[in-house]
């Protein structure tokens, strides 16, 4: 089966696709992007992960892009971080614009230049209503785009995009995931705050779904 790469964050979603794909013996290189998130800190949390499974990692610098970026709660210090539920209007603050269009065609590049068939990602059925950079209408024309730049075979995967994170839970379990090693938590303190929207969504799919979270959280 061929060998593809996965885009890296860090978070619960890409490290257990990274481990689905592993499992699969399909998964060649892992690749992250400092693009200025100020919970940065999720990108040492991609590097355990893909150490974890043994692949090669790319940290690709783009940090000076958060400072041409101001609105979003994920690059700009002086937007606060809500908290609350994932849906709710308030999250809003936390998308960064066309940021997937930007991290999916860097990291294309590298798969491609690699020798590599294709570029995995983890969105997931709970992006959707608010990260339109998330969806199957944008993955699609993404794929469309990047078989013109990069040939026929190169293939754009995202298999968890109708998955809840419940669900996406579930499959890390199966594959054994190392969820303790992930990092979700946009407020990028020392442990997960456990209140902020992906802290909320992070502690609900874990409920749901049954398994035991292995995450410290400041909030209880
Ligand atoms: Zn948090």
């Amino acid at each position: 089966m061929s060998e593809i790469a996965v885009l890296l964050s860090g978070g619960l979603d890409s490290s257990v696709l990274a481990c689905w794909l592993a499992r699969q013996g399909r998964l060649a290189r892992a690749i992250s992007a400092d693009y200025g998130q100020r919970h940065r800190c999720e990108l040492a949390a991609a590097a355990a992960v893909a150490a974890h499974l043994g692949v090669a990692h790319h940290v690709v610098q783009l940090s000076d892009l958060a400072r041409h970026l101001p609105g979003s709660a994920l690059t700009d210090a002086t937007v606060p971080v809500p908290d609350g539920h994932y849906e709710a209007a308030s999250m809003r603050a936390t998308v960064v614009p066309n940021r997937n269009m930007v991290l999916i065609a860097v990291a294309a590049g590298i798969a491609s230049a690699h020798g590599l068939s294709g570029l995995a990602l983890a969105v997931h059925a709970g992006d959707h209503a608010i990260y339109p950079d998330c969806r199957p209408a944008f993955v699609s024309a993404l794929q469309g785009a990047l078989v013109t730049a990069l040939g026929d075979g190169f293939r754009l995967e995202a298999p968890f995009v109708q998955l809840s994170k419940a669900n996406i839970v579930r499959c890390g379990h199966e594959v054994e995931a190392p969820f303790a090693l992930t990092w979700s938590c946009y407020k990028g303190g020392a442990r997960h705050c456990g209140q902020c929207g992906t802290c909320t969504e992070r502690r609900e799919a874990f409920a749901l779904a049954g398994v035991d979270d292995p995450t410290e959280y400041d909030h209880v």
